[in-house]
């Protein structure tokens, strides 16, 4: 089989890298995945009760990248779906990131309109203030306020999705969800948001639908040895597992999922998402059919384990953002460079970054536009000199 690019994985990066070099350089991609489905952990099928769940946890496209979205629109027409999620709190359900509306649903009135007027002269409204910044404030009142909200919305559940204090982590993991100052109780603000109409997964099989593209499941490409060694490779998998974890392992944090299915109802909770930062092993429960409105009699709920990643034995959802973990990281990342023009890491698992989808994309794209084309030009203009 002869082929121009070994591409290892089959998620948003390897299949979007995949699809650009297939159609507009005409090269021959072989992707290689160990798993036995294409769509990485945006995977999406049926259970076994017929109800349409993500396999890998509950994956919410948004964006605020025309560019982005145009090109996915390419490969699926998209069903408009604004996430909406509930943070179980002093016994009430309560609409979480923390913003306005939540205010008001914990405390009483007066102090909920106090504060609602210091919070919007302050940050103004509409405004988003990550969680470990409304700590610093200045005002004893709003930093009242703060620790309160650390302690009943971040700490809880960052300790059990981590297994450590929010303050260790990067920033950027809590800033991930900032009290929101306003009345909006979407989970995103982005300009598009929406599910595949068809699942990701039939996005996916489009995506790669071509017969430049070949796609080999249920295979590590550990396993094809130095079977495609003159082929320039796109690698997608963990960084560490690259280079058999000459520095160390990186640490990454898995989950276990546990599906519950309720025959007779036909719907379990208020929103699709509600989290359980203070109570229980498991931080939040999704259910499906309130993501993709699926007419199906009887619901299905995911509950989801935070627990530590082990190679071998389960998967490596998400890099942990930590310095010292970025340190590990780029002595890999030296190792990666000395490669360049040979193999390229990209994705959430080879760059080890908290990338939301549509980050992958836009990431896949760069390499593809910068780097590849570029490698293209440079080999050509190579060619000609000599
Ligand atoms: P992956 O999807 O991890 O794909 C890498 C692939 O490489 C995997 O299929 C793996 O099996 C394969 N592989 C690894 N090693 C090898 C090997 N040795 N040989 C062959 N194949 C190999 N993003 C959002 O935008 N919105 C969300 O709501 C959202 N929710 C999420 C919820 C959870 C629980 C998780 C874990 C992630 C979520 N994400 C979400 C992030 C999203 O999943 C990622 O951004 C995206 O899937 C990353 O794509 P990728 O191709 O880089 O990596
Ligand atoms: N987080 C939290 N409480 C919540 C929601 C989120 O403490 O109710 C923190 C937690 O550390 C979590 C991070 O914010 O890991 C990012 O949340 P997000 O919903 O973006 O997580 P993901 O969907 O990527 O798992």
């Amino acid at each position: 089989m002869n082929i121009d690019w070994l591409i290892v994985g089959a998620g948003f990066s390897g299949c979007v890298l995949a699809e650009q070099i297939a159609t507009r350089l005409d090269e021959k991609v072989l992707i290689v995945e160990k798993r036995d489905h294409l769509g990485g952990n945006a995977y999406d099928c049926y259970d076994e009760n017929g109800v349409l769940v993500h396999l890998y946890g509950p994956h919410l496209f948004h964006t605020n990248s025309k560019k982005i979205w145009d090109y996915l629109s390419k490969f699926t027409e998209w069903k408009i779906y604004h996430h909406h999620a509930q943070s179980v709190i002093d016994g009430k359900s309560v609409p979480v990131p923390f913003n306005l509306n939540t205010l008001y649903r914990l405390f009483p009135q007066g102090y909920a309109s106090r504060m609602e007027e210091k919070l919007i002269e302050q940050f103004g409204f509409g405004n988003k203030v990550p969680i470990l910044k409304l700590l610093e404030d200045s005002d004893g009142d709003i930093q009242q306020l703060a620790e309160y909200i650390y302690k009943k919305v971040f700490y809880g559940y960052t300790t059990k999705q981590w297994g450590m204090d929010p303050k260790e982590l990067d920033a950027s993991v809590t800033g991930r969800v900032p009290i929101h100052i306003s009345r909006d109780d979407r989970y995103f603000q982005d300009k598009y948001q929406g599910i595949p109409m068809q699942g990701y997964t039939q996005m996916f099989r489009n995506m790669i639908n071509h017969p430049n593209i070949k796609l080999l499941l249920n295979t590590d490409y550990k396993e094809l040895g130095d079977y495609f060694k003159n082929s320039k490779k796109i690698y997608t998998g963990p960084i560490d597992a690259y280079f058999d974890y000459s520095f160390g392992e990186l640490p990454y944090r898995s989950l276990e999922f546990h599906s519950v299915h309720h025959p007779d109802q036909d719907t379990f909770q208020p929103t699709a998402q509600v989290n359980y930062p203070n109570d229980y092993d498991f931080t939040r429960i999704t259910e499906y059919k309130k993501i993709t409105s699926q007419k199906i009699k009887g619901t299905t709920t995911v509950f989801e384990y935070p627990c530590p990643y082990s190679p071998q034995k389960n998967d490596p959802y998400y890099p942990i953002p930590k310095k010292e973990n970025h340190e590990l990281f780029q002595k890999y990342q030296s190792e990666a460079q000395k490669l360049k023009g040979q193999v390229w890491f990209v994705g959430r698992l080879a760059e080890y970054k908290y990338y939301n989808m549509d980050q992958v994309v836009a990431r896949a794209h760069h390499v593809f536009e910068k780097e590849i084309v570029q490698y293209k030009q440079n080999g050509s203009s190579r060619k000609r000199l000599t």
